[in-house]
């Protein structure tokens, strides 16, 4: 049996949103604070060696702007939070886990609810899809992220958002969800999250064995 197993039910928060719409760069910063640990599933995939065959299935369907079946991407999640957990970066019983790019469908959420349970949904919310295009453009380039470079792919990417993980706020209840204006600088969008998180109860009992 896996660590992600044996443990308990872990906390977490999900930060869900189209691509583009900043989920990386809230997670970085949250995952900064002391008991957070930001997970992006983008960014673990990425770091596959590519000879690997789950490398190689990522480069597949990244390429297309697909997703990685969710076999596959929950076994990768599993096997990651382990060696996190075996090397304490993460300690699931005194941290909350900031969700970033999984789940990605309702499957994946229902399968995730075997192993998190969570506190709160922050979507980001960027209705104008042009501005979403145009930050996936920039960011072709500056990160060298293939899965954004061709038009075809970030309108794809766009879509499957659309008709597949957004309707995850459908299945979470709806106290539990807060819409956050993407549009706004960074630091208002941070802003916007951290006053919500302050409030969650999860939050007040783990930030007291900070102090
Ligand atoms: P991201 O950086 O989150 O935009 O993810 C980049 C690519 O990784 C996606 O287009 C998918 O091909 C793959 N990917 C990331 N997260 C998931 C997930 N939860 N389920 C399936 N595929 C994923």
């Amino acid at each position: 049996m896996s660590d992600v197993e044996k443990t308990e039910i872990k906390p977490a928060i999900l930060i869900l949103g189209a691509p583009g719409a900043g989920k990386g760069t809230q997670g970085i910063v949250l995952g900064q604070i002391p008991r957070f640990y930001h997970f992006a599933c983008g960014d673990v995939f990425r770091q596959l060696d590519t000879r690997t065959e789950l490398g190689q299935k990522f480069v597949e369907f990244s390429r297309k702007g697909e997703l990685v079946p969710n076999e596959l991407t929950i076994q990768l999640w599993a096997a990651h939070m382990d060696s996190r957990i075996s090397s304490h970066q993460y300690k699931p019983d005194i941290d909350i886990l900031v969700l970033d790019g999984i789940p990605r469908n309702v499957e994946q959420a229902q399968i995730l609810e075997n192993h998190v349970k969570i506190h709160h949904v922050f979507h980001l919310s960027c209705p104008d899809r042009d501005e979403l295009a145009r930050r996936m453009r920039k960011r072709a380039l500056k990160d060298n992220r293939m899965d954004d470079a061709s038009e075809d792919v970030i309108q794809r990417r766009i879509k499957l958002y659309e008709d597949e993980t957004k309707p995850i706020l459908d299945y979470y209840p709806n106290e539990i969800c807060s819409e956050v204006d993407a549009t706004q600088s960074p630091a208002k969008v941070l802003y916007d999250i951290l006053a919500r998180l302050q409030t969650l109860e999860v939050y007040q009992k783990i930030a007291k064995l900070t102090v």
